[in-house]
């Protein structure tokens, strides 16, 4: 049963009393609060429809922001290793991790803070490289 459908059973057993709305106090009371109910009754059923079409829409959305992810990042890149997986490389020569910054990334060079060599990057493999 919906609140509107509650309300309106509730509406008939007050009607079942033939109470005189007019003149009796408890009548008048009795129909007042029913009226008031019949509007809550109506306000809510509204919000929740709301509420369930927001929750539909958010979903569209919520499928649409998915294709531009995948669009914008590769599938391999989505797992949770993402930052390890794409900014850290082992130095070469001394094996040392390194984290690799924008600012190496965009020279395309690293120099090893253990072993002070250079070393160019190699973007076509490991290291994820970011569109601009
Ligand atoms: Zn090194």
């Amino acid at each position: 049963m919906t609140i509107s459908e509650k309300v309106a059973y509730l509406k008939g057993l007050a009607e079942g009393l033939e109470l005189d709305v007019e003149k009796s106090k408890e009548g008048k009371l009795i129909s007042v609060m029913i009226g008031i109910l019949e509007e809550l009754a109506m306000t809510v059923e509204d919000l929740e429809e709301n509420a369930l079409d927001l929750g539909e829409e958010i979903d569209v959305l919520s499928d649409d922001l998915a294709d531009v992810e995948a669009v914008i990042f590769d599938d391999e890149d989505m797992d949770e290793d993402f930052e390890d997986e794409c900014f850290e490389v082992t130095c070469p020569n001394c094996e040392e991790p390194l984290t690799i910054d924008d600012e190496a990334l965009a020279e395309g060079m690293i120099q090893c803070p253990n072993c002070e060599q250079n070393f160019s990057l190699d973007l076509s493999s490991d290291i994820c490289t970011e569109d601009e």
